[in-house]
């Protein structure tokens, strides 16, 4: 289980300098690489438009 940035993500940036392990990715929209996520939350935190989601 990871989180995951849904279609609300309007691209602003906030989230990917929070990340302590840098698994936030620039796009069109954000992406969370499960792989690497240890699910602190911290991204869902900071998001102004509360794209970010525990799956
Ligand atoms: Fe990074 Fe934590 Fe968000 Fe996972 S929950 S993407 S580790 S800030």
């Amino acid at each position: 289980m990871a989180y995951k940035i849904t279609d609300s993500c309007v691209a602003c940036g906030t989230c990917i300098d929070e990340c302590p392990v840098e698994a936030i990715s620039a796009g069109d929209i954000y992406v969370i690489d499960a792989d690497k996520c240890i699910e602190c939350g911290t991204c869902a935190g900071v998001c102004p438009s509360e794209a970010i989601v525990a799956e």
